[in-house]
């Protein structure tokens, strides 16, 4: 009732804002909020909530357990693949970390996810074996052969979101583990100002129109690093603001970082000798092509800090996010 009467209370009062109330709908909005709180801890690694109606049941702590406790209401959800959370509403604390006064510049590829400018790699893993892929892909094709409306086709439906939430949960892991090293490492961070629209439009071509002898796998790759890319970004500028201190986000124009030589500056189109190796005919300066860019990337952004307004850098958002957090459930 209090969750309708909100709905009613926003829309009334902001009708170009909210939308008239609809009715809920099974499978799709299966959630509710938890007023009153009270939560107990089991252990370090479980806790109990009591949901009305349902008695306690147990769930997973994933987040400090401080920050549970400081809650005053949660809510339950269920997602597509089934499986229930609990998420609580205080905000995140702070993330201990001291000042380290390096910087660095990064670079985001297809061969390699992330490359550093002091060289390193960070590689984001398979997001599902070969034998699951090959299942997820027969399970698509039955899909498409099975009735509407019938038992077996939800069974299908529900074994290819359990694959497709390994897939999020692994990408989201990656994220969570790099980011959280990341804000953790340097006090300052330049990326690029990536629009997910130029990689698209990047010689590997999309999924519906790739680039010659691109495998359909590359382009499938492609688009789950592109929903990664930002929440990435997203994380990590959280997490930078969220921090004791603090870490400086600067995000550069991403023009040429591929093709400007990082020893002498020339640039040119020739310069980068294949997806892999940057050789400058300039200077004969041969380097990794990734770890080139991302040289250029934190000159850039220091330049900028250095030297305000040069090359159009601009501080990205640092508006908070949502910092609800899905702990799973597990019924008692
Ligand atoms: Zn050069």
């Amino acid at each position: 009732m209090r969750d309708l009467d909100r709905a009613f209370q926003n829309w009334w009062g902001r009708p170009d804002h909210f939308k008239r109330p609809t009715w809920r709908k099974a499978e799709i909005n299966e959630g509710f909020a938890i007023r009153d709180l009270s939560v107990k801890r089991l252990n370090r690694k479980w806790g109990e909530v009591l949901v009305p109606k349902c008695g306690w049941v147990k769930f997973r702590v994933s987040r400090k357990w401080l920050d549970i406790e400081n809650s005053t209401s949660a809510r339950v959800t269920k997602d597509r693949s089934g499986r229930w959370f609990v998420s609580f509403t205080a905000p995140a604390s702070q993330m201990d970390r001291v000042s380290t006064g390096s910087s660095i510049g990064i670079d985001m590829g297809i061969s390699s996810t992330v490359t550093l400018s002091n060289g390193e790699q960070m590689q984001m893993p398979e997001l599902l074996t070969k034998g699951q892929l090959q299942r997820k892909r027969r399970l698509q094709r039955k899909l498409a052969r099975q009735s509407k409306g019938s038992n077996r086709r939800k069974a299908t439906k529900l074994a290819i979101a359990k694959l497709s939430a390994r897939e999020v949960d692994r990408r989201k892991d990656w994220i969570e583990k790099t980011t959280t090293k990341l804000t953790h490492d340097y006090d300052t961070i330049v990326i690029e100002d990536l629009k997910i629209k130029n990689m698209t439009k990047s010689a590997k071509g999309t999924i519906a129109n790739p680039g010659k002898n691109v495998a359909a796998k590359s382009g499938l790759n492609r688009s789950i690093l592109e929903q990664g890319w930002g929440i990435f970004r997203k994380r990590l500028n959280d997490k930078a603001t969220n921090a004791q201190v603090p870490v400086k986000v600067t995000s550069i124009n991403p023009a040429y970082t591929s093709q400007r030589c990082s020893v002498c500056g020339h640039t040119m189109r020739k310069n980068r000798k294949s997806q892999a190796v940057f050789s400058c005919q300039s200077c004969g300066h041969i380097d990794n092509a990734d770890v080139n860019a991302a040289k250029n990337i934190i000159a850039a952004g220091l330049a900028v800090t250095g030297r305000r307004g040069i090359l159009q850098a601009k501080s990205v958002s640092t508006k908070q996010s949502n910092p609800m957090k899905r702990q799973p459930l597990i019924p008692a």
